[in-house]
């Protein structure tokens, strides 16, 4: 893990926005402790019959507003720490989201890329099976996060429904469409984000065509790329874990998604260059942090030449560097409102599960849009108001709605 603790930052952002708006004590006491942490050891077979153990995690931060929610990473750097900052944040984003959902988080501590198919199955039901007494429709319901797909999904809902005979499927949410998926939740995040970039971005003077940059080239990254990239915007350079490419006339988007599935990087892409330096400090009029967290810092926060960063990511951005853009007139539109889409329209899966209907994709990005839109607006209102940021704005939306819930 980066050398910055994440849980510590989020305890620092829960901190400044009581600077801005006072909340009780208790209330603030009582989400900097979450629930209950469960950790523990996964014995994995490798195909080679050799044992690895895996630490895995499931941190439940909150539920006063309903089930713990919230995804599942598999990264070699994940570590408790950061499943405990992803948990609150959960927290927070539901709250924002207005969803009757709390947050939590889990993890295993492995890189998934360097497993087989028949490995990472063998992983994914396990970790479930290790949690099966405390997930649930109407106690925790996980869903996918960095390097977890659909297809794990489905191992999961099914190792939980041979355990428990629970076949609907609302245990967890992200599943693929033929087990019980909802229409629309592959492209959620980055279509929520983009609903919000879109009620934002006239308030804040951006470009009518913008210049875009994004980090990560995942489920989020891409889609939000082809999202720019269809409605005629530029965008200039993207990064994965491997490397960047850059073209300032544009890139083919479609056409380095190919790439990247041939060659599983983005770096040699004929249609671009591959990038020496940050794709963070490329000059542009959005930036999309889209992987993990802890890229802006207060050592490159100043060097930034964006006009507005869009956090497709948890956590992307600390608190130094919060003030570093503030100061500058930089806009940061917050993860707990940026990425929410993602857990609202997990959200609609699970209430689609257990209603037994199935709701059509006009439908589902009707209903989010109207979301991300309101709750952008207020969010935008309400950081006028209080003459702060966005980040301190969308924290204490939250909070006003946790506060009435507490319990
Ligand atoms: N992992 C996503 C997030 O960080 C989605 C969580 C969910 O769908 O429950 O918001």
């Amino acid at each position: 893990m980066s050398l910055i603790n994440p849980f510590e930052n989020a305890l620092s952002q829960l901190a400044r926005a009581n600077d801005v708006k006072p909340f009780a004590r208790d209330l603030l006491t009582r989400l900097s402790h979450p629930h209950r942490e469960i950790r523990g050891y996964i014995p994995l077979t490798r195909d080679d019959g050799r044992l690895q153990m895996v630490e895995y995690y499931r941190v439940q931060h909150n539920n006063w507003r309903g089930p713990y929610k919230g995804g599942i990473r598999f990264h070699p750097d994940t570590d408790v720490n950061e499943v405990k900052a992803l948990a609150f944040w959960m927290t927070l984003k539901c709250a924002v989201a207005d969803l009757p959902m709390g947050g939590g988080k889990g993890g295993a501590t492995i890189n998934p890329k360097e497993l087989s198919k028949a490995e990472l199955e063998r992983l994914s039901r396990a970790w479930m099976r290790a949690l099966v007494d405390v997930v649930g429709p109407e106690k925790d319901v996980p869903a996918p996060d960095v390097n977890t797909t659909p297809e794990i999904m489905a191992w999961m809902a099914d190792e939980y429904a041979q355990a428990t005979g629970d076949t609907t499927g609302a245990v967890i949410t992200g599943k693929p469409i033929g087990v019980g998926g909802s229409l629309g939740r592959d492209r959620a995040t980055a279509m929520g984000g983009y609903y919000v970039w879109e009620a934002l971005k006239d308030r804040y003077g951006l470009p009518r065509v913008c210049d875009v940059v994004i980090q990560g080239f995942g489920n989020a990254g891409q889609h939000m790329a082809a999202l720019f990239f269809h409605d005629g915007h530029r965008v200039i350079a993207v990064s994965d874990s491997t490397g960047a490419t850059m073209n300032t006339q544009g890139l083919d988007i479609p056409a380095l998604v190919a790439h990247k599935n041939a060659t599983r990087q983005v770096n040699g892409f004929t249609g671009g260059e591959d990038l020496v330096g940050s794709e963070l400090e490329v000059s542009c009029d959005v930036l999309v942090p889209a992987a993990l967290e802890n890229q802006i810092t207060r050592e490159n926060a100043s060097r930034l030449k964006t006009k507005m960063v869009l956090e497709l990511a948890n956590g992307p951005t600390t608190p130094e560097a919060d003030d570093i853009l503030f100061g500058a007139g930089v806009p940061v539109v917050p993860d707990i409102l940026a990425n929410s889409g993602g857990v609202t329209v997990s959200t609609y899966e699970w209430e689609q599960n257990k209603k037994g209907e199935r709701w059509s994709e006009e439908e589902v990005f009707a209903k989010l849009k109207r979301s991300m839109e309101t709750q952008a607006a207020l969010i935008f209102a309400g950081s006028q108001e209080l003459k702060t940021d966005l980040r301190r704005g969308a924290f204490v939306l939250a909070l006003e709605r946790l506060a009435t819930h507490q319990r």
